[in-house]
């Protein structure tokens, strides 16, 4: 894919990049090899005073910054805005968390003493989306750069000007050359850099088969790696559950993103005695859109993020509809200029049909209809994805044996899946290994490392 901002509001391209050089990538990959050896001993006050600069230098430009996001990738004003402030708050959370996280932890032994050491790996590579082109960003850079990590960072090719300001707010808040660095090349390109020894690990966020190939890479290299990779998340709605707040949850968790979340609510799964009443519902909701210009607020339905995205889950609908699935509403390429394709419901998929295990990424809801709690269960589980899910139901403890019960990284109990700087992130399954954000967030790229302490008289 040829990096460059297209608007998928006009389809134009607004500007073009070229690749990096292979001295260009020598010069990155030899500043930071060379950056770590200095990062590495710096204290944990100074790395925060950086993450703390460089939320500071975000909130001041989030209206800038947030219009670099929508005209790359078609997002919602609004929700750019919000992404700024999130990854502000995963930048300001790891400052002022991260001493704690990685602090020595003492280790009971019989005689003597023994700890477990934080201490960093080297150079880590981070492989990005473009659906949050700043919170990937965030999640992956704060807490690898706190633990004393240098990061290189391959964002996608449709968001080089995002990837570009990230790199751009760092050298402002004062980042030493090499402790972060933007790799301007195409995805094709990564599973030959992981021979480099330089890199250490790599993180990758994106699709399954771009993450397939960056693990095959790093297990080839003997490198450790985190993936986070689609989903398919169920949103299960039982006979007790609140049905207005489940409708207006339901529309949330599915066009948040204009449906482009990997934690978007996909499936929707009510049990028979709400069924009726959950589709009208929520068939009206998805309704009641105003189509048009992502950059102005009183739109409520932009543009997905490239013309390929929006044809290829055309295509889906139309496979599905070829399968006998039933359309409630929507399912065309809206007669417009740009990426856009019409809010859509399905039904009566056939579950364990092909379509039925594949991630419908963007506005296209379908909804199942199941006799009872276990049913729903066994629906949500029949996927290839494990990443959330969400029970809705007005018994607590019933909601928390429902997710007990679901093979996914995350459950939600009456909201969708969703996120914050505190709650871990990350799937089981197809949807990959590892976990980001939270205290867990800074356990993937660090060595643990044992240390003990003898008497010189103890015995063997
Ligand atoms: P994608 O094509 O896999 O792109 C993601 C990143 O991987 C891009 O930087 C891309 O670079 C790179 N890439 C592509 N092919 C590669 C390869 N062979 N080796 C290494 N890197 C490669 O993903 P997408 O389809 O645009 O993004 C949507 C997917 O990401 C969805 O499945 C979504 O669910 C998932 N996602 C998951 C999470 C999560 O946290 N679990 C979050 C967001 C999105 P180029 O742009 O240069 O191709």
């Amino acid at each position: 894919m040829a990096i460059a901002t297209v608007n998928p509001f006009t389809n134009k391209t607004v500007k073009s990049f070229s690749d990096d050089t292979p001295e260009k990538i020598e010069k990155s990959l030899t500043a930071a090899a060379a950056e770590f050896s200095r990062w590495r001993r710096t204290r944990y006050t100074e790395r925060a005073a950086l993450l703390h600069k460089v939320a500071a230098i975000m909130r001041a430009r989030k209206d800038e910054l947030a219009k670099t996001i929508t005209n790359e990738m078609g997002k919602l004003i609004a929700e750019s805005v919000g992404e700024i402030e999130l990854s502000a708050a995963i930048f300001d959370y790891y400052a002022d968390n991260g001493e704690r996280f990685l602090a020595d932890k003492p280790v009971k032994t019989e005689r003597g003493e023994a700890m477990i050491r934080h201490s960093p790996i080297g150079v880590v590579l981070g492989v990005e989306p473009w659906n949050f082109p700043f919170y990937q960003v965030a999640r992956f850079a704060a807490p690898n750069i706190m633990i004393g990590n240098v990061v290189l960072v391959k964002h996608a090719s449709n968001v080089p000007q995002c990837a570009i300001a990230i790199e751009d707010i760092f050298r402002e808040a004062g980042a030493p050359r090499g402790l972060y660095t933007n790799l301007l090349i195409p995805g094709k390109g990564i599973a030959a850099l992981l021979g480099d020894p330089r890199i250490k690990a790599a993180s990758l966020t994106g699709s399954e088969e771009a993450g397939g190939s960056l693990a095959a890479a790093a297990g080839k290299n003997l490198k450790k790696s985190v993936l986070e990779l689609g989903g398919s998340d169920a949103f299960i709605v039982l006979e007790d559950a609140d049905i207005d707040k489940a409708v207006e949850w339901a529309f949330v968790g599915r066009m948040n993103n204009t449906g482009q979340c990997c934690v978007a609510a996909k499936r929707f799964i009510a049990v028979d005695a709400v069924a009726d009443e959950f589709t009208r519902k929520f068939v009206a909701r998805m309704s009641n859109l105003k189509v048009g210009d992502p950059l102005d607020k009183a739109t409520t339905f932009g543009p997905l993020s490239s013309e390929a995205a929006a044809v290829h889950l055309a295509d889906q609908v139309e496979r599905a509809v070829k399968d006998g699935a039933k359309v409630l509403l929507g399912g065309k390429r809206i007669d417009r200029e740009g990426a856009f394709i019409e809010p859509t419901v399905l039904t009566e998929i056939k579950p364990g049909s092909p379509i039925s295990y594949e991630e419908m990424f963007g506005p296209v809801a379908v909804i199942y209809r199941v006799k009872d709690e276990q049913a729903a269960i066994t629906l949500a589980n029949d996927s290839p994805f494990g990443l959330g899910g969400s029970v809705f139901t007005a018994d607590i403890e019933r909601g928390k044996r429902v997710a007990d019960q679901i093979d996914t990284g995350m459950v939600f109990i009456n909201h969708p899946t969703w996120t914050a700087p505190e709650l871990p992130f990350g799937g089981v399954k197809r949807s990959g290994y590892g976990r980001e954000l939270s205290g867990l967030g800074v356990e993937e790229f660090v060595n643990k490392k044992l240390i003990r302490v003898s008497g010189l008289n103890d015995p063997f």
